[in-house]
């Protein structure tokens, strides 16, 4: 259990490992030695402005001038890291004359005003007052205009530092007045090296494998990398490999987002809330699941444009995700892609593809990611909904419907039922309840059916339906072991059966019957789950997939159910 195994870090490491010297600050060489060599020969500018990506040091080098100005034993290059001023930079990234602001959530004129006045006076312990301003872009018109007249006089004792991602947004006017400083993007190299120091100095092994995979993830941002590695280290007994990242942060288990979609296209506000939250709860990263749902978005949009563009769109995406993906499921993922798309027209897809790629961006910069995920699902819940879902219920073939599943491969119950190859116009007629009972259900509530089609078997068993979920989807099984999900699930069986049926659901072995696979690609809090619950613990293809990761899923906290 969680008490009983200690993780390996108890201190946030991009914190821990912030730079506080230029000598160890990566990858901004030149910034570094320009500010080095002005501290040393005494140029002390008013204004500083740093601009370049996210996670790239823009910050730290703040705090860092800071404390080199503020320095007892200052101004200096290299800062005592003991003063009061150097102490309370490092703990606090603030001290009793060194002011740090979001200028995303203090962007009013009223906010500059005060700025300004307590620019006015002099430092009160310090040797100048020195105000950081983070994402200065986000300052409103009337902000700028008041900040101006001060950076243009400023002060003897004042001192700007103003950091942006966004230079394009700042006014020529403000730029001008400012000494510029370029921050670049980190390479990978650059970001596999430091994780790999910090790495050995924090006393635990990362994979040259996973350290690239995190630096991949992290996209430049050494804050990320670190952050990613902290995670993958937490849960890890002293090593970090590949798989384990890949559990920890590069899984972000399909049936979510093809729920997120589903209720989003159903315009199932609540439930969008609800698996928001509970992905939330797990530890999903939203940056990271939202470029998944863009993935797979896009996918949806592909198999909805027509199979000509599905196959180049494929070829390209293999040629970027070709490690993840291995060849592996994409048959059943374009399947799927495609049974998905038939719930919304094409229209509403583009502009779900292009609110979420602006979400992206914003997810960027964002304080809380993921109540601005959560604002776009619910926008793109708004979207219309021109195409009935009745009329894919129907037995009709949709334009992108997919091919018919090979007879050979388990039996996904379908949304979209595949057409007879003679007579694609005419429905089959319905003989199957099991189909029924699905279609049933798609129709009260498609969230609940989204989750129900991932079902691999559903069988009749002693006044019970049994319904089976592959030991990789236990999440979609979690997710309809509700009582309001249950309640109606009940119902539509009945319905369907003719007569009353109660709803077991259970979970099986994966699709490809590949254990080993499952067990690498389910994570370890599904599966701690799965061993909390009785019935899991029943099957012995579960408790076989459970045994192969047997030892690693002790420090993981077992839900109350
Ligand atoms: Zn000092």
């Amino acid at each position: 259990m969680a008490d009983s195994e200690p993780p390996v870090n108890h201190v946030a490491l991009p914190r821990k490992w912030r730079p506080r010297t230029f000598d160890t600050l990566v990858g901004q060489e030149a910034v570094a030695r320009t500010l080095e060599h002005a501290l040393e020969s005494g140029r002390i500018a008013h204004a500083y402005l740093f601009t370049g990506p996210r996670g790239v040091g823009k910050t730290t080098t703040a705090r860092l001038l800071a404390a080199c100005l503020n320095c007892e034993k200052g101004p200096t290059a290299t800062p005592c890291g003991e003063c009061a001023s150097c102490r309370e930079i490092a703990q606090r990234g603030e001290s009793l004359d060194t002011i740090e602001l979001d200028a995303a959530s203090n962007n009013s004129v009223e906010d500059a005003r005060e700025l300004i006045e307590i620019l006015r006076y002099a430092p009160q312990r310090d040797r100048y007052r020195v105000l950081i301003l983070d994402e200065v872009h986000m300052l409103s018109k009337a902000a700028f205009n008041a900040l101006l007249k001060t950076i243009e006089e400023p002060p003897e004792h004042a001192v700007f530092i103003l950091a942006s991602t966004e230079l394009h947004k700042i006014p020529a006017t403000i730029v001008s007045r400012c000494q510029k400083f370029s921050f670049r993007r980190l390479t990978d190299a650059e970001v596999v090296e430091r994780l790999r120091t910090v790495a050995e100095r924090e006393g635990f092994t990362v994979t040259a494998g996973a350290a690239a995979q995190i630096a991949r993830a992290a996209d430049g941002s050494l804050r990320d990398a670190l952050s990613l590695l902290e995670q993958s280290a937490t849960l890890s007994s002293g090593v970090v490999d590949e798989r384990r990242c890949a559990e920890i942060f590069a899984f972000v288990d399909r049936a979510m987002l093809e729920a997120l979609f589903a209720a989003a296209a159903s315009g199932d506000r609540p439930e969008i809330l609800a698996i928001a939250g509970r992905a939330r709860e797990e530890g999903v990263d939203p940056r990271h699941a939202a470029r998944e749902f863009t993935s797979m978005l896009r996918e949806i949009l592909v198999a909805s444009a027509g199979k000509a563009e599905r196959d180049a769109g494929k070829a390209e995406r293999d040629a970027g995700k070709a490690e993840r993906d291995a060849g592996r499921g994409d048959g059943e993922k374009d399947d799927r892609a495609a049974r998905l798309a038939a719930l919304v027209p094409y229209d509403s897809l583009l502009r779900a593809v292009s609110l979420q790629l602006e979400t992206e961006r914003q997810l960027a910069r964002a304080a809380d990611p993921w109540i601005v995920w959560e604002m776009s699902l619910l926008k793109m819940a708004e979207l219309p909904r021109l195409r009935a879902l009745e009329e894919s219920l129907a037995g009709r073939t949709p334009p992108a419907a997919p091919p018919p599943p090979a007879g050979d491969r388990p039996r996904f119950v379908s949304l979209v039922p595949a057409p007879p190859p003679e007579e694609a116009e005419a429905p089959p007629p319905e003989a199957d309840p099991a189909s029924d009972f699905v279609r049933r259900v798609m129709a009260r509530r498609v969230t609940i059916g989204t989750y129900l089609t991932l079902a691999t078997r559903i069988s009749e068993k002693g006044g019970e339906l049994v319904v089976e979920f592959p030991i990789d989807k236990a999440s979609a099984r979690d997710a309809l072991q509700k009582p309001d999900p249950l309640k109606l699930l009940n119902e539509e069986a009945g319905n369907a059966f003719g007569r009353p049926l109660a709803v077991r659901l259970t979970t099986g072995p994966p699709v490809d019957g590949d254990l080993a696979a499952a067990a690498r690609e389910v994570p370890p809090q599904v599966l701690a789950r799965e061993r909390a619950t009785t019935r899991a613990q029943d099957d012995p293809m579960v408790q076989k997939a459970m045994a192969l990761f047997r030892g690693e899923v002790v420090d993981i906290k077992e839900e109350k159910r």
